[in-house]
C-alpha cells in the first residue's frame, strides 16, 4: 500500500489546524503543564511523581483500564497520529507508521506480564512480588518516537510507573501530541494527569536534566551509541535498547524464494529503519545467484556495481575526527525508489526494495544504514558467512537471521552470534510476535540484557516473609 504525498498533507494539516499552537504563557513562552506538556525536565519530573503517587493508590484493575485507554487511542487514531508522525520525521513509510502504532495498541505486554513467586516450607512463607521504581526518564528515537512512546508507557504503566519522556527533536510535536491524546482521556476517565510527560522542546541539556533528576529512579533510552553511553554514564540504573547492525545467513539448503520474500519483508518494513531490519546479506557462494534469482523474482530490483557506486556516494558520508563512514541523512528511511533515482535508475512504482552484490568491505555492510538498499556478499561456505557476520554484527548482540534447513548450521550460528533476538526461516519482525511466537516491544535491552522489554523489566523485585505460619498444608 502506498499513500499519496499530497492527501498525507491534507490530513496532517487538517489535524494540526484543529489542535492548533500550544498554549502560551504571559510571558510569551508556551505554558505547557497540562495532560502532560512541559517545557522543562524539573517541572516534568514533579508532575510525573505527583501522578506516581496517585497512581499507587490505585488497583491492578485501574492500571489495566489506564493501558486500555492508551491501547485505545493508538488504534483508533493510528491513521491521523501515523500520518503526523510521517509528515514530521520524514522518514519511513506511512502505511508503516500507521501500522506500528495499532499493533503496539493491540500487543503491547500488559499487567498480566507481573508474575509473583512464591516459596513455601517449614519456616513459613516468602512471596517475591513486582514493585514500581517510580518516575521513569525515557529517551526516544526519530524513527519510531510516537511507537516507542506508546510501548513504553503501557509497560512502564503496567510496572505501576509514571513516565518523563524526553524525545527525538524531530520527532517533538507528534510525541507531544500524542503524550496531550493519551493523558487528556486518562485525565477524563480515571482522573488522574500527567501520567505520561513529555518535553516538547527537547535537548541533550533537558535529557542531562533529566538523567540527574533525584525523583527519576530509572532511566530506559532507546537509540544508538551516544545516548546509550550518556545513559550509562548517569550514574542511575539504566535500561538501555541500543543499535544493531542485523546479518542474514543463507546457507545452501535454504529456501530461496522464502528467504527473499522473508528478506524484502524485513529490510523493506517503514524503510528500514526497525532496529532488528536486515542490513547486510551473506550467502553461501553456491548457490548466491540462486539467491539473487529469488529476490528479483520476489520484486526487488537489482542495482549494478556502476549504480551501487553511485548511491554510495551519495548516501554514504564521513563524519567525525576518524572520517567514519555513516550513513547520510537525506538517505535514511527514504523510499527504495529515491535510492534507485541517485543510483541513476528508474524502478517501477511500488518497489519497496533495492539490493546488489558487494564485498564485505562496503561500507553498506558495516553500517547501520537503515535505508532499503541491501548489500548481498558471498561468502565461501556457512562458516565464512558466520564468521562476517559476526564481525559485521560489531558486538552489538542484538538480532541475526539465518535461512536454512540444517539444524546444525542453526545452532552454530546461534552460538556463534550470541545476539539478543535470532531468527531462523522468518523476517526480523517475527521475532517480536509479528508472525512468529512471543510479544512485541519496540525498546530491546541487549547492552543491558533485558531483551525485549515487559512491564516486568520496568519493576523492582520485593520479598516479603511470613515467618513459621501460613503455610496450611
Ligand atoms: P539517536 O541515537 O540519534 O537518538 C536517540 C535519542 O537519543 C534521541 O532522543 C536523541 O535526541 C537522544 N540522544 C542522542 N545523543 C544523546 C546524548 N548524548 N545524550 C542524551 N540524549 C541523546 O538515534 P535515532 O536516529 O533517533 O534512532 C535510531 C537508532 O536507534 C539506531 O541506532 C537504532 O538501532 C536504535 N534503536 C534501537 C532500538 C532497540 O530497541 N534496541 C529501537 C529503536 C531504535
Amino acid at each position: 500500500m502506498h499513500f499519496d504525498e499530497n492527501l498525507i498533507r491534507s490530513v496532517v494539516a487538517q489535524v494540526l489546524a484543529e489542535v492548533g499552537p500550544m498554549p502560551a504563557a504571559s510571558n510569551g513562552k508556551p505554558a505547557g503543564g497540562q495532560h502532560g506538556i512541559f517545557y522543562d525536565a524539573a517541572s516534568a519530573v514533579t508532575a510525573a511523581r505527583r501522578a506516581f503517587e496517585q497512581l499507587r493508590e490505585r488497583s491492578l484493575a485501574d492500571r489495566k483500564q489506564i493501558i486500555d485507554i492508551i491501547r485505545r487511542i493508538s488504534i483508533e487514531q493510528c491513521e491521523e497520529l501515523g500520518l503526523m508522525e510521517m509528515e514530521e520525521t520524514k522518514v519511513g513509510r506511512p502505511e508503516h507508521k500507521i501500522e506500528k502504532l495499532r499493533t503496539l495498541g493491540e500487543l503491547s505486554p500488559g499487567v498480566e506480564f507481573l508474575e509473583t513467586k512464591c516459596f513455601s516450607g517449614d519456616h513459613g512463607l516468602a512471596i517475591i512480588e513486582r514493585a514500581p521504581f517510580g518516575v521513569i526518564g525515557a529517551i526516544t528515537p526519530v524513527t519510531h518516537s510516537l511507537p516507542t512512546i506508546t510501548g513504553n508507557a503501557v509497560s512502564m504503566i503496567a510496572g505501576g510507573n509514571t513516565v518523563v519522556v524526553n524525545p527525538h527533536p524531530s520527532g517533538k510535536r507528534v510525541a507531544a501530541e500524542g503524550v496531550r491524546r493519551f493523558n487528556e482521556a486518562i485525565a477524563a476517565e480515571m482522573g488522574i494527569d500527567n501520567i505520561i510527560c513529555v518535553i516538547a522542546e527537547p535537548t541533550l541539556e533537558s535529557a542531562n536534566e533529566l538523567f540527574a533528576h533525584r525523583d527519576v529512579a530509572l532511566i530506559c533510552v532507546t537509540g544508538g551509541p551516544a545516548v546509550g553511553r550518556a545513559a550509562l554514564n548517569s550514574g542511575k540504573r539504566a535500561i538501555v535498547a541500543g543499535p544493531g547492525n542485523p546479518p542474514v545467513v543463507v546457507d545452501e539448503t535454504a529456501d530461496f524464494d522464502n528467504a527473499a520474500r522473508c528478506i524484502i519483508q524485513g529490510a523493506s518494513y517503514d524503510n528500514n529503519l526497525l532496529c532488528i531490519a536486515e542490513k547486510e546479506v551473506f550467502v553461501v557462494d553456491s548457490v548466491f545467484d540462486k539467491m539473487m534469482d529469488a529476490m528479483r523474482r520476489a520484486g526487488a530490483v537489482q542495482l549494478n556495481s556502476e549504480q551501487i557506486a553511485r548511491l554510495t556516494s551519495k548516501a554514504i558520508v564521513k563524519v567525525g575526527d576518524d572520517k567514519h563512514d555513516a550513513a547520510c541523512k537525506d538517505f535514511i528511511g527514504r523510499d527504495a525508489s529515491v535510492l534507485a533515482e541517485a543510483a541513476g535508475v528508474s524502478v517501477p512504482s511500488g518497489t519497496e526494495l533495492v539490493f546488489g552484490e558487494t564485498d564485505e568491505h562496503h561500507p553498506f555492510v558495516s553500517v547501520e544504514q537503515m535505508m532499503p538498499f541491501l548489500p548481498f556478499v558471498r561468502a565461501r561456505d556457512v562458516d565464512h558467512a558466520i564468521a562476517m557476520a559476526k564481525k559485521y554484527e560489531h558486538g552489538f548482540r542484538h538480532t541475526a537471521m539465518i535461512h536454512s534447513r540444517n539444524v546444525h548450521n542453526m545452532t552454530k550460528m546461534g552460538r556463534e552470534m550470541d545476539t539478543t533476538l535470532y531468527v531462523k526461516n522468518g523476517p526480523s519482525m517475527a521475532s517480536l510476535g509479528l508472525g512468529g511466537e512471543g510479544y512485541l516491544s519496540f525498546s530491546i535491552a541487549g547492552p543491558t540484557g533485558e531483551g525485549v522489554t515487559t512491564p516486568a523489566t520496568f519493576t523492582r523485585e520485593r520479598r516479603c516473609s511470613m515467618i513459621d505460619e501460613l503455610r496450611v498444608v
